[in-house]
């Protein structure tokens, strides 16, 4: 029977957790509920595994290891090239699951599959990518590096993107030899169970990739596992840094990815009508719910007729509820609290008029001043709010006090401004016309500040760094080569 079989008392039955090649019961955890955000009906519960469950997730990993990691690149990415058609073969059962539990349209939920899918892409492409570099560094000495796997590996996620974010993370590691551990947000667990049936489907050798779920105590517990030698972590800064401390206190490899406060500057040749959809499309995917969603426009001088095309798209788009009663609580509450402050509000999302879920709708706030707490802190929803400025450096020092570094974008008709705006910003990944400035493989995703802690990026060709070590190997076969030091 699938997991997520429908059951009597709520649609999806509990949750279980994914070891050793199996569904197993999380013993003697407490559950939690399941929510659809569209309205707010359980519909599955979850449990917070601890302490015992991930050393049993550690145990079946490290049983894997040995035979996984002997394996020639060449054939475990034999894995990915079957588990991508399977993704793309169920995209819209697994589009549909994504939309249940986190809330998101359909249409944004293909897309997510279909990212996850140019994820494992990439990774079939490994093996071409790692591929030694050997060199004859004095006569009949010759010097070569290969890459070797870490280990067990830890992935932790978040909410917002369901599918996409465990495949940020799990082609690459598993496809370089390591065994994982994912940890899947107690929010939106349901996706990552499709995802670990998929990998079987796709020949995954059990106990390579195990998933056990829960919150704090089971990502406490991974931290400090001895036996687990490497963690990504992609959620909100105040995590990030828990996470990035406590793993690297127990001498583990830690990236840890954190919150963002994305600033697009408008400059007042930005072409009016594609500038107008660029940015709405930014701040409004997703329900806002993005790390690369824009939520500040520095208006530099003249755009009011920009804006005023900005309010006719906000008023007429349809966009998903957000993840909780308490994100749409905290939400409101930072519009209330920049209306009180003098802020004007352009496009109202509080009372979007439905009954249940957690429904906010576009909200775009002008004249908003850098100190407010909605200009600095990270709101997480359609919330998109303009701050005036007199020209692009007043606008670059807005963007440069905000402590996260993940995306800023610029619009404008101008090269020189753009190639300006590209060397100064503050961030990690810089857009010119481009409202979600996501870097496709074989580029990696990464920001910089409070918005990533740790070395390289999370996808690309820099996580081949982060989840291999290399060994370097000098070999001198030849009699006649010279005495030296090396002798
Ligand atoms: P979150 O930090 O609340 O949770 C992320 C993970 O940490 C979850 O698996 C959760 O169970 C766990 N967790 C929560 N509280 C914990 C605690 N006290 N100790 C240990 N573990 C804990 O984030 P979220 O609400 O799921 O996701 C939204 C956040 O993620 C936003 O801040 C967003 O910007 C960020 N995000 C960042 C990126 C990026 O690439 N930088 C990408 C996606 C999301």
């Amino acid at each position: 029977m699938s997991v997520i079989e429908q059951s009597a008392a709520t649609k999806y039955p509990d949750v279980r957790n994914y070891i050793g090649g199996e569904f197993v019961e999380a013993n003697g955890s407490q559950y939690i509920d399941v929510t659809n955000p569209a309205s707010g009906s359980v519909i599955s519960r979850v449990p917070l595994s601890g302490v015992t469950e991930v050393d049993r997730a550690v145990q079946a990993a490290k049983k894997a290891f040995p035979a996984w990691s002997a394996m020639p690149i060449k054939e475990r990415v034999q894995v990915f090239f079957r588990y991508k058609a399977l993704l793309e073969k169920h995209i819209d059962e697994l589009a549909a699951l994504v939309s249940e539990e986190n809330g998101k349209t359909l249409s944004e939920g293909r897309a997510e599959v279909l990212k996850s899918a140019e994820l494992t892409e990439f990774a079939c492409s490994l093996p071409q990518l790692t591929s030694g570099e050997v060199l004859e560094v004095s006569k009949g000495v010759e010097c070569r590096v290969e890459r070797y796997p870490v280990g067990v590996v830890a992935s932790i996620v978040p909410f917002n993107f369901p599918n996409m974010v465990p495949n940020w993370t799990l082609p690459n590691a598993l496809a370089l030899g390591n065994c994982m551990i994912l940890k899947p947000s107690e929010m939106v667990p349901l996706s990552s169970m499709r995802l670990a049936e998929i990998l079987r489907e796709a020949g995954l050798p059990d106990g390579v990739f195990n998933i056990v779920n829960g919150g704090q105590a089971t990502v406490e517990a991974i931290c400090d596992h001895p036996g687990i030698e490497a963690i990504t972590f992609v959620g909100s800064t105040r995590v990030a840094k828990i996470v990035y401390r406590r793993g690297t206190a127990s001498l583990k490899r830690v990236l840890a990815l954190g919150g963002a406060k994305n600033h697009l500057i408008v400059m007042p040749d930005a072409e009016p009508d594609m500038t107008s959809s660029n940015v709405v499309a930014s701040m409004s995917g997703c329900a806002g719910q993005r790390c690369m969603a824009a939520s500040v426009m520095m208006a530099v001088g003249k755009s009011d007729h920009i804006i005023e095309r900005m309010v006719s798209i906000m008023r007429g788009i349809t966009i998903g509820p957000v993840i909780s009663r308490e994100a749409k609580q905290r939400i409101e509450r930072y519009i209330t609290e920049a209306e009180e402050q003098g802020a004007k509000v352009l496009v109202d999302g509080r009372n979007y008029g439905r009954e249940k879920g957690y429904w906010v709708g576009p909200t775009l706030i002008d004249h908003v001043r850098p100190e407010m707490r909605i200009a600095q802190e990270e709101v997480f929803g359609p919330v998109m709010v303009i701050i005036r400025a007199k020209n692009v450096d007043e606008a670059l020092e807005v963007q440069h006090r905000s402590k996260y570094g993940n995306a800023a974008s610029v619009f404008t008709e101008s090269g020189s401004v753009a190639r300006y705006v590209m060397e100064t910003a503050s961030a990690g990944m810089v857009g010119v016309n481009v409202g979600v400035p996501v870097p496709r493989e074989p580029f990696g995703f990464g920001g910089w500040n409070e918005s990533r802690f740790g070395v390289g990026d999370i996808t690309g060709k820099s996580s081949i760094e982060f989840w291999t070590k290399s060994k370097k190997m000098t070999t001198k076969w030849n009699k006649e080569a010279g005495v030296n030091w090396m002798s």
